[in-house]
């Protein structure tokens, strides 16, 4: 199976838009590959989940550590900081009458979310407002591989 979270090796831009509909659920696709935005309050990990690591839901790639974690209650999973330099790619959006910082996984360019500078409590200052749905998260002593095994759509 093509599947970037389970194979390393394999390059995920290399993935087609049906490749990549079958290996995820429609709003993870269209948050994703389409930059949507998942409504405020509805996504997943709104509560800490516990000890672990967020991956990119679209090709594996860890993101954020459970203590990058903060409650902004701003509706989305929010962190302060990124696991390590270069898991983002962060882009200027114009779109919707704003000027914002888009943020992407570097490995695979799925869109995450928005970083804002309006968390002066937090260690950055920063506030990753991330969509729920654009990432998973993979508990201590799992392995990302059965941890995004269970969680691909059935076939
Ligand atoms: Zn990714």
């Amino acid at each position: 199976m093509l599947d970037p979270a389970q194979d390393p090796s394999l390059d995920p831009r290399s993935l087609t838009p049906d490749q990549w509909r079958s290996l995820l659920g429609p709003l993870e696709y269209a948050i994703l590959r389409e930059a949507a935005t998942e409504r405020g309050g509805t996504g997943r990990y709104l509560d800490d989940p516990g000890p672990g690591a967020f991956h990119c839901a679209g090709c594996g790639q860890a993101l954020y550590g459970a203590a990058h974690k903060f409650h902004s209650g701003c509706g989305w999973p929010s962190f302060f900081q990124e696991v390590v330099p270069g898991a983002l790619r962060e882009i200027v959006d114009h779109t919707h009458g704003m000027t914002r910082t888009e943020m992407r996984c570097s490995r695979c360019d799925g869109h995450l979310g928005h970083i804002f500078a309006d968390a002066p409590r937090t260690p950055t200052g920063m506030r990753h407002c991330v969509n729920g749905s654009a990432i998973l998260f993979v508990a201590a002593g799992e392995t990302v591989a059965a941890t995004f095994a269970r969680h691909r759509p059935a076939r």
